[in-house]
């Protein structure tokens, strides 16, 4: 669908007094609709007069919606696909492994516990004993199902290879390179470049990991951590 540049996304009222755009997407809000209108839980964006409740009280914009994973046996699908891929392509085998909840928004918060408000977890890596799970929020846009799945199984390499790990920065960095190696396994290279962006929150550890990707390679990498102690 072309999108319309010159009305707002929103409400559809010609843009005469200037308008606002989101990062990623090409739509263009009215500031009366930025000012005034609830926002889609998942990107942002002011929703329109056609938007979708979910089960667990979020609010959805339709270009989310149409994009989203709901269903339990497609999420399974494609976690284990993208688990393939990180074990074949990245070298990130797992000996234990680990099993995979697609879980709505109270669960999550109950499983992760109290975070900042407003701030929706998309996944979790969980090892209670000899039980590892991950858990990702259902409703997630694929390209953001495929990042976050991919983050947490890196969580779950470091689990089971780096049991010596604990700099966060370090972690969070590898979890965020495995994804940004992910999303170009896929072909999803502008998805990928917009994780090198300066607002993103991973965005210093990933620089760091890419660097260090640069000198020892994809193998060296994960090897690198390996031998981390601290
Ligand atoms: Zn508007
Ligand atoms: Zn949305
Ligand atoms: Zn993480």
């Amino acid at each position: 669908m072309p999108v319309d540049l010159s009305h707002c996304a929103s409400c559809g009222q010609p843009l005469t007094n200037g308008y606002y755009v989101l990062i990623d997407r090409p739509d263009r809000f009215c500031p009366q609709c930025i000012a005034t209108r609830p926002r889609c839980d998942t990107c942002g964006a002011p929703l329109g007069n056609r938007f979708w409740n979910l089960h667990d009280g979020r609010r959805q914009c339709d270009t989310c919606y149409t994009v989203a994973i709901y269903d339990p046996a497609q999420a399974q699908q494609l976690f284990q696909q993208t688990a393939s891929m990180l074990t074949e392509g990245l070298g990130l085998r797992l000996n234990v492994g680990v099993a995979f909840r697609l879980v709505d928004a109270p669960t999550m918060t109950r499983l992760r516990g109290p975070v900042q408000p407003g701030l929706h977890t998309l996944g979790l890596y969980q090892r209670q004993n000899h039980i590892r799970v991950i858990y990702l929020l259902y409703g997630l846009p694929r390209l953001v199902f495929r990042i976050t799945a991919a983050h947490e199984y890196a969580h779950a390499w470091q689990t089971e290879h780096c049991p010596l790990l604990r700099n966060e920065f370090l972690r969070e960095g590898h979890a965020e390179w495995v994804a940004y190696r992910h999303l170009l396994q896929l072909g999803s290279q502008k998805a990928a470049a917009r994780m090198l962006d300066e607002n993103h929150p991973y965005h210093q550890p990933l620089r760091h990991l890419l660097a260090l990707e640069a000198q020892l390679g994809v193998a060296g990498v994960n090897a690198y951590l390996t031998r981390v102690d601290g």
